[in-house]
């Protein structure tokens, strides 16, 4: 075979929302750097918000594009463009949305069936790409973009059941090679309960384990012992070759350009950043896809500013008039004049802000990539938990690998829900100044984390753990290619 017929081609399907979209994109662009030829999957509108970076990648040689679907719009009843969760104003049409994928079906099956790859990986929410994989004869990789630690926390609570037996409302988690308590509350109802999930979870997770293996995006030295669980334990073939944005996301355009929704330069927050002091200013982000409620906002609000730290805050809201409810009364003016607060309504160059040398430390939701994107810059984090797999994520970064500090979330919600409980403006300032102050904790937490950034740097450079796997996963896949040939 000539080198260009033995050239791997691999097919990407993400799912529609921008925590599982970027680290995939990101995944197949790190690839494409590897002599592998890369198609990714996407809709319209969500393709134009990756191209800029892809074209640049084609500049430099790489062999990569998008194949854009036309997204049903009108067959589901949504507005044009509105193709990702981080774009619907409403849950309804988070509901439209995930008709959308069933739609999507039929052109995405025939177009693997007429290109035929090598290859195919998928999101979690594909689970059928395993059938058209099978029909290929060709390997699916199951994409989880979340942390190994969350993904065998998940497995342990449905297996054992804790919470069953417990007589308090704390759980251990049976196991475990941490010691690891968490409050009954914490845990997803999909692990504890039967729930309108549960099927659509166990369809999931059975083409998983029926894949060819699972990628991660994560790092040998970050989660070595959950890496072996999820192995050993739990039985499944994986491959860790992370962190994926630190190692294509290099310059200030791909910073910027990645998903950018609404299209701005970052210069204002950069500007204002630029007038700050080292490690002096907390990001507070809560994800992509969060809404909090008002009378949550306002004790951040509030909080923050008894802190006396300076912070850049991205509030989202689905509706402009929502915002009027939000900040206590003179909040932004005062923010604004005293050059304290820097509030982004809507959406955030994130990577640029987090790579800022005045960036000291982050709020997050503990969504897994805004929990490496924070890590890959070393700074520690106040961990504030809300749904999906956040509350394992935030166990893993408080008392695990020890580089944040508890935001004091006690209860899981679904997405979508306000819940119930809400942390006091009391609390947000302590927090604040625990993390920022400058204290013993506070410098022991910043050491952990910068040894961590090291780590992720030397994990993608040749030599480094994910650089390894990674090749070994392509070379692996270039094996059953010329096998496959043969037969
Ligand atoms: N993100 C961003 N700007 C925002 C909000 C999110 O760039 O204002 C990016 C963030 O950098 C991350 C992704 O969107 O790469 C969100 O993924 P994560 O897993 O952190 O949370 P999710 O949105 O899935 O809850």
């Amino acid at each position: 075979m000539d080198s260009e017929t033995q050239k791997l081609r691999i097919f990407f399907l993400p799912y529609h929302t921008a925590g599982h979209m970027i680290p995939m994109v990101d995944e197949a662009r790190v690839f494409a750097m590897h002599d592998v030829d890369v198609t990714i999957i996407l809709t319209p509108a969500n393709a134009s918000l990756f191209q800029e970076n892809i074209d640049r990648d084609v500049l430099a040689g790489h062999r990569i594009r998008i194949h854009s679907i036309p997204f049903p719009s009108a067959e589901v009843g949504l507005p044009q463009g509105i193709e990702s969760l981080n774009t619907i104003t409403s849950m309804e049409m988070a509901g439209q949305l995930y008709n959308s994928l069933q739609l999507l079906r039929n052109p995405i099956e025939q177009l693997l069936h007429d290109q035929r790859p090598d290859c195919i990986v998928a999101d979690m929410f594909f689970p059928w790409t395993l059938d058209v994989a099978n029909q290929l004869r060709i390997p699916r990789l199951a994409f989880r973009g979340t942390s190994y630690f969350s993904l065998c926390g998940e497995y342990c609570v449905r297996v054992h059941e804790p919470h069953k037996s417990a007589n308090s409302d704390v759980v251990s988690l049976t196991g475990f090679p941490h010691k690891i308590e968490m409050l009954i509350s914490q845990l997803p109802d999909w692990c504890k309960t039967t729930t309108r999930f549960t099927a659509m979870m166990d369809v999931m997770r059975e083409s998983e384990e029926k894949s060819y293996g699972v990628l991660m995006n994560s790092f040998h030295e970050l989660e070595n012992d959950y890496e072996e669980y999820f192995k050993t334990t739990m039985g499944l073939k994986a491959w860790s070759i992370g962190p994926v944005s630190l190692w294509v996301n290099r310059n200030v355009s791909d910073k910027v350009g990645r998903f950018n929704i609404e299209g701005r330069d970052g210069h204002e927050v950069i500007d204002w950043l630029n007038s700050k002091g080292h490690n002096s200013v907390l990001y507070v982000s809560f994800g992509g896809i969060t809404k909090l409620p008002a009378t949550q906002l306002k004790e951040i609000a509030y909080g923050l500013e008894a802190s006396g730290h300076s912070f850049i805050w991205v509030v989202r809201k689905r509706k402009e008039d929502e915002y009027d409810e939000i900040f206590p009364e003179g909040f932004e003016e005062r923010m604004k004049e005293s050059k304290r607060g820097f509030i982004i309504k809507g959406w955030a160059p994130q990577v640029l802000i987090l790579d800022h040398p005045a960036t000291g430390g982050m709020v997050s939701h503990c969504g897994w990539n805004s929990i490496l994107e924070s890590l890959n810059e070393g700074l520690p984090l106040i961990t504030w938990p809300l749904f999906a797999e956040q509350f394992f994520n935030e166990k893993f970064l408080t008392d695990v690998v020890r580089i944040g500090v508890p935001g004091g979330v006690k209860e899981w919600r679904e997405w979508g829900q306000e819940g119930t409980s809400l942390v006091k403006r009391e609390e947000v300032e302590k927090a604040v100044k625990l993390l920022m102050g400058g204290g013993e904790e506070a410098e022991d937490i910043r050491k952990r984390v910068g040894r961590l950034k090291d780590e992720a740097k030397k994990a993608v450079e040749i030599g480094g753990s994910s650089y390894a796997n990674l090749m070994d996963l392509i070379n692996e896949l270039k094996s059953l290619k010329m096998i496959k040939n043969v037969e």
